[in-house]
């Protein structure tokens, strides 16, 4: 059964030079026809699937907190009516530093949120601004407090490394200044260049300096260095939590398993189905107008791709994957379906076997994009 959710709001007040993700500059757009198209996309998916209490529900962007009160209010009400959540489900929405209000987060709190994510990336001004990001460290520092003082302690923060120009040092008082604020979580990721950003077009003119790729792998091994003696412990490739605070959200999707996705561009995994919603707010929109879905493409997912798909999600999590548990979901044994790959990983260093799990060794973590691609045929 079907145990998070994932709801897309694609609106930013501004747009970063290095971002590829579905979002819109917020002037002019027709918010609240979207937020009444997500409403419907709740009811219309929940009618089709009913489930229990969600374990999860992730509402992320673009920027969530982009949204005035009134729209904030008009979208956590229409969760409430059509999700069914507890308190034990863990309720996260993303936000901005710079537009996150002591009015939005009572409206939040009141709401039954119990978890912040800031999209924080860097605490040098400098750097954020050469990124295009609106927020600056002292946003960072007033938004976490406030979000304190409204009664919410569970609280991550992204940070990106490999930023251009950034350097070690750079990166090393980021890293002090995030550890400064004692949260439970925290996600360090490094710069991808992705098509169609700012940052792709100016690499291509040769107007991009990113640090060199060892720079790169250092500010990681800081990092997990960094985290592991401020005892946060590293669950996945990119994570690191205070036991018990790991992000039951991104877990669904590492254990493989079913998720819905709401919103323009939102993936969903549903009834053995990988489903993907329309991108564009119009394209979006107009299904959910007439009582339909906006399912752009769907997917029935094989046997052989989920085994697949098990392996290259599972494995980015620190304990691995359990042979136990993928025969108990398979019915078949994954050292003996994976021979060659495992094998080959073992051999290479970058994979190890251990009491029943494999997983990434400290240098699989490193290249772990290319340990992920061999288990996809
Ligand atoms: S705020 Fe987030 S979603 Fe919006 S442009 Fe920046 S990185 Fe992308």
């Amino acid at each position: 059964m079907v145990k998070a959710a994932y709801i897309h709001i694609p609106f930013c007040q501004h747009i970063c030079h290095y971002c590829d993700f579905n979002k819109v500059l917020m002037d002019r757009q027709p918010v609240g026809e979207y937020l009444a198209s997500l409403k419907k996309e709740f009811a219309i998916t929940l009618a089709e699937t009913p489930v229990s209490p969600l374990r999860s529900i992730f509402v992320g962007g673009g920027t969530p907190t982009a949204l005035n009160e009134h729209q904030l209010e008009y979208l956590v009400a229409a969760v409430r009516e059509h999700l069914p959540f507890n308190s034990e489900t863990e309720y996260t929405f993303e936000a901005n530093p710079g537009d996150l209000s002591k009015e939005k987060l009572k409206v939040l709190k009141a709401a039954g949120v119990n978890r912040l994510s800031f999209g924080v990336q860097s605490f040098s001004d400098e750097l954020l601004r050469s990124i295009g990001r609106s927020h600056r460290a002292a946003d960072v520092y007033k938004a976490i407090s406030d979000a304190q003082d409204t009664g919410f302690e569970n609280i991550s923060i992204d940070i990106i490394y490999s930023l251009p120009g950034q350097t070690m040092n750079d990166f090393k008082e980021t890293l002090d200044a995030a550890l400064s604020l004692n949260l439970v979580h925290y996600s360090g990721y490094s710069l991808i260049i992705e098509p169609k950003t700012v940052f792709y077009n100016l690499m291509n003119r040769g107007k991009l300096v990113l640090p060199a790729e060892e720079t790169e792998a250092e500010m990681y091994e800081i990092l997990m260095e960094e985290m592991d003696r401020h005892g946060l412990k590293q669950y996945e490739i990119s994570n690191f939590a205070i036991p018990g605070y790991e992000s039951r959200h991104n877990l669904t999707y590492w254990n493989n398993e079913e998720y819905f996705g709401f919103g323009a561009g939102a993936h969903s995994y549903v009834n053995g189905c990988r489903n993907s919603n329309y991108g564009p707010l119009k394209k979006y929109m107009e299904p959910l107008y007439k009582g339909g879905l906006p399912v752009m493409d769907t997917h029935k997912v094989t046997l052989t791709e989920m085994m697949e798909e098990e392996m290259f999600l599972g494995l980015r999590k620190v304990k691995g994957v359990s042979f136990r548990h993928f025969n108990e979901k398979f019915g078949k044994d994954a050292d003996e379906l994976f021979k060659n790959e495992i094998d080959r990983l073992k051999s290479a260093g970058l994979l190890v076997e251990e009491d029943g799990y494999i997983s990434l060794t400290r240098k699989g973590r490193l290249l772990g994009n290319e340990v992920f691609q061999s288990f996809l045929s």
